[in-house]
């Protein structure tokens, strides 16, 4: 699978969150055709979330 980065709110350096590597990310796609994906920050374990253009979800959902 494909590694997945995303703005992990808890994972802050300077009090900005960073990017991440994110865990076992779901890639869904709402009634409005966006794609989104779910999962957890590898650093800290917290839930992450993230929108994704449309070809970077139809590439994790393959
Ligand atoms: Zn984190």
């Amino acid at each position: 699978m494909q590694e997945l980065k995303a703005l992990c709110m808890k994972c802050r350096t300077d009090n900005k969150p960073t990017m991440q590597v994110m865990n076992n990310p779901v890639v869904t796609k709402n009634d409005k055709g966006r794609y989104s994906a779910k999962g957890q920050c590898s650093a800290c374990g917290g839930n992450m979330f993230k929108f994704m253009s449309a070809t970077d979800g139809e590439a994790m959902m393959k």
